[in-house]
């Protein structure tokens, strides 16, 4: 079946994008439309059904370009079996359910969603598959939906909206996302060194055009890394601290990504589940690799998660530094991104645009390995951790338990505040952590020292 087929789109030179256009289309008024052109360019308008129930002109956003197009046709194809199948027929089994995909997706919006797909045909079947398969997750609790390119987040945002207000502390529809990647305004002296072994920040940033991890193909997935290795060399001219070289993971030894996966520096094999089934492990090792800087402080991977992650690190507790070197390779990346012809996905509501909606807005984790045997065994640790706006995992990664009272403490949001803010989150969190890591150890009570919790920002 075709669901839709545009006879004529119409973009006047010089829009800007959010401006309505108009085009002729024929297909059934409830019916949600796109419309795929110029794909040589990378060029690609969509459009959405009006709120009005106009049919035959419909207004539709302007997302992206300015270029003239006219007699575009386009057909996006379901599958069969979406037409031999009643969709309540086809709702997954959400009884073990634990994310928040399960608890915001009802039959009725599954109804009105599955032959829906984005302009790249990503369907709500593909966007669910991690949520469905992986019930819940041991340690965290995940969204259980991905993105497969930057169209996802509006075409399917009858169950988006809700899973990031739900996920992101009731972020609201219409909430403008700060951004601050200014390192000077970040207050802190440094964490105590005993309790604190290591720092980190890092983000994501997809790329404009390119389909994400879990549903781009392999040549979209090997532009990516043709990006990333061709900035590789020019990133040590915005810090000392970038300078590096990209290794390819399909050219490294069993024991060079094991040594590099122990030290951090690298992503694993993709054996997280959440991964597999998020579709991120395709093709696996094609296309994936890193930029390593040399003082082993700076890296770029290529194509885990997202098309990139930009990771700042060093083995003390100096979060100043970091964070400097990683606001310093953010922007420098942007402008070596931009001399390419490329830009980052990111729009005013959600911020930077990422696979997982867990990241969506700054991208931002900034964490560190803290020692804390005691206080991680008391009984208000989770209500510590969440009045800080804090989230612990095991040093290991997000799919390890922690060891030895080690724990990977970082920031719980990434939307609604700016990079500055959570950071400065952490920093704060983490001291306030250790102070009473230290009140336990001289064996004091400190129940009457909980610290109050952050409120959001609306
Ligand atoms: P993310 O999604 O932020 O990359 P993961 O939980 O997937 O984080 O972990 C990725 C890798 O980064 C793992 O090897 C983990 O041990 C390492 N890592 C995370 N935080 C720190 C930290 N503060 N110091 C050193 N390594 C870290
Ligand atoms: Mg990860």
């Amino acid at each position: 079946m075709v669901r839709e087929r545009v006879k004529q789109m119409v973009c006047v030179e010089g829009w800007e994008p959010q401006e309505q256009m108009e085009y002729a289309i024929e297909a059934k008024k409830d019916a949600v439309y796109y419309i795929r052109v110029d794909e040589s360019q990378n060029e690609y308008y969509w459009a959405r059904e009006a709120e009005s129930n106009i049919f035959g002109w419909i207004p539709v956003k302007c997302m992206k370009g300015n270029k003239k197009y006219a007699n575009v046709e386009s057909e996006i194809p379901v599958r069969d079996a979406y037409n031999s199948f009643d969709e309540a027929f086809d709702f997954p089994d959400f009884s073990k359910s634990n994310n928040w995909m399960s608890k915001c997706l009802t039959k009725e919006m599954y109804i009105k969603l599955r032959d829906r797909a984005t302009p790249n045909g990503y369907t709500i079947d593909e966007a669910i598959q991690t949520g469905v398969d992986n019930p819940a997750h041991p340690y965290i609790m995940t969204v259980g939906a991905t993105a497969g390119d930057e169209e996802t987040y509006e075409v399917f945002k009858e169950l988006f909206d809700p899973m990031i207000a739900g996920r992101h502390n009731g972020y609201p529809a219409d909430f403008v996302q700060p951004t601050c990647l200014d390192h000077t305004q970040l207050n802190h002296d440094g964490f105590d060194e005993k309790y604190v072994l290591s720092s980190r920040v890092r983000t994501g940033r997809s790329i404009r055009g390119l389909c994400m991890p879990p549903y781009c193909n392999r040549a979209e997935r090997r532009k990516v890394e043709e990006i990333v290795s061709s900035m590789s060399a020019n990133l040590g001219e915005y810090h000392e601290d970038l300078a590096g070289h990209y290794e390819k993971l399909s050219e490294m030894t069993e024991e060079r990504h094991e040594e590099l996966i122990n030290k951090h520096l690298m992503f694993d094999k993709p054996v997280s589940p959440l991964l597999r089934s998020g579709g991120m492990a395709r093709d696996w090792p094609d296309a994936r690799g890193v930029h390593l800087g040399d003082n082993e402080t700076f890296i770029i991977w290529a194509n885990e998660e997202d098309h990139v992650r930009i990771v700042s690190m060093q083995k003390d507790g100096n979060m100043k530094d970091v964070f400097e070197r990683f606001c310093v390779a953010c922007n420098g990346m942007e402008t070596e991104l931009k001399k390419r012809g490329y830009e980052y996905m990111h729009n005013e509501h959600l911020g930077y645009v990422l696979a997982c909606p867990s990241n969506l807005g700054t991208g931002i984790r900034a964490g560190v390995h803290a020692k804390i045997p005691l206080l991680s065994q008391h009984p208000k640790f989770e209500e510590i951790l969440i009045n800080l706006r804090l989230q612990k995992r095991g040093v290991g990664g997000v799919d390890t338990a922690a060891e030895g009272g080690i724990f990977d403490l970082s920031n719980l949001d990434r939307l609604g505040f700016s990079e500055v803010q959570l950071v400065q989150f952490v920093c704060d969190g983490v001291d306030k952590i250790v102070e009473l890591e230290k009140a336990l150890e001289a064996e004091e009570d400190i129940s009457d020292r909980i610290p109050e919790a952050i409120q959001t920002p609306w």
